[in-house]
């Protein structure tokens, strides 16, 4: 009785193309390095293979028949495994990381591919799941976190501690070019003062590059025409957006629950780009913000009629550092900002740009429920 399959069950209608007789089928399940666990709609175990009872330390006999839930699945993930048997159910199979709980009180990490199990009227009757043991990949994954995690806090202190002695040079500068007449070191002066503002927007930069990346979300309910007001207003030097013919579109009355620094930060990066690489052999420079509802969240749309970018580095204007035109006097981070702005409140970015035309970002952030 040990390790024998129950009757082969009908699988959906993705795995039915095989032509493995049920024999050879069997055999390839018990020789399997994964655990294989075939269960009903109640989680009662029916099935598994060797490899299962290795991994949990349980025998076949103390594992077949028993609720699987009640003892290999810790209590955080039995919310989750709730969810998976209604996926099942409905005939849907996915994959998903699991911690199994052996005999000895161990936990184990795995990944899981379950499937739902049909009879021949198509009717889910079970899941099946292949267990692969990932304890060395969590480790693994765990220590990078943490080293990630370091090198983010020395970025941060860095940046921030950079910044009292930057800004000491900044006054100085604006000091000395009261102070001093000399025209030749008046221009020393200003190529001080342009290295030192270049170098406060990094560090700013950064500073913000962290607080994405370390910072827990926080929501609050935006008013976005407001929050647009205040960051066309923050648009440093507003002589280069009243230069701008801009159009503003916002949806009358839009509430978002998101976290409003990090939405700030990837709208004004995004339009402060359209502004930057206006194309200025045109006798119009044009920028068109739009945002409204889209699915359960909102849709940014950022457009203008600059110089565009050149299709060989479409891939790459979102790496940190990167700057594609050789004028650009910015840090290289603006659009890394806006990625991962957009990638913590869970949102999609998609960019579209014909050189010589003008450039276009779509940007779709979800609501976030708490
Ligand atoms: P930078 O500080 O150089 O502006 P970003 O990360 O903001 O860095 O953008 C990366 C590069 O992508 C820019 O150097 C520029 O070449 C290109 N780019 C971004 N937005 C636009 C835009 N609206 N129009 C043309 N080029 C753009």
């Amino acid at each position: 009785m040990r390790f024998l399959l129950p009757e082969t069950p009908k699988a959906s209608s993705r795995q039915r193309s095989t032509d493995l007789s049920d024999e050879n089928f069997k055999r390839l399940i018990e020789a399997m390095h994964e655990g294989v666990l075939y269960s009903d709609n109640n989680d009662k175990i029916l099935y598994v293979n060797n490899s299962f009872c290795e991994l949990t330390g349980y025998s076949y006999d103390e594992l077949v028949g028993r609720i699987y839930s009640d003892f290999l699945i810790a209590g955080k993930d039995r919310i989750m495994m709730e969810s998976k048997v209604l996926l099942r159910k409905e005939g849907i199979g996915d994959q998903y990381e699991l911690q199994i709980l052996r005999k000895n009180g161990e936990l184990v990490w795995t990944m899981v591919n379950g499937i739902p199990i049909q009879d021949d009227e198509e009717k889910v009757i079970g899941s099946m799941g292949t267990y692969s043991v990932i304890t060395e990949v969590k480790k693994t994954e765990k220590r990078l976190k943490a080293i990630n995690q370091e090198l983010n806090t020395f970025i941060y202190k860095l940046s921030h501690d950079l910044r009292g002695p930057v800004a000491s040079i900044k006054g100085l500068a604006n000091l000395a070019r009261t102070e001093i007449l000399d025209p030749e070191s008046l221009n020393y002066i200003e190529l001080i003062s342009k290295s030192v503002h270049r170098l406060d927007s990094i560090l700013t930069d950064l500073l913000e590059i962290v607080r994405i990346k370390e910072n827990a979300i926080y929501t609050e309910s935006i008013a976005m025409e407001t929050l647009v007001d205040s960051i066309l207003h923050s648009i440093s030097p507003q002589e280069d957006l009243k230069k701008m013919k801009f159009t503003i579109r916002v949806e009358a009355g839009l509430n978002f629950v998101s976290d409003k620094k990090i939405l700030s930060a990837v709208i004004h990066n995004t339009i402060d780009n359209s502004i930057k690489y206006k194309d200025s052999t045109k006798d119009v420079n044009i920028f068109d913000l739009v945002i409204c509802t889209y699915h359960t969240g909102i849709r940014i749309i950022v457009d203008d009629n600059g110089v565009g970018i050149p299709y060989n580095i479409h891939e790459k204007i979102f790496d940190m550092f990167y700057r594609g035109h050789i004028d650009s006097k910015g840090t290289g981070l603006g659009l890394y900002i806006v990625k991962n702005g957009v990638e913590k409140l869970g949102g999609s970015i998609h960019m579209e740009s014909e050189p010589e035309i003008g450039t276009k970002f779509v940007i779709d952030i979800p609501t976030i429920f708490n």
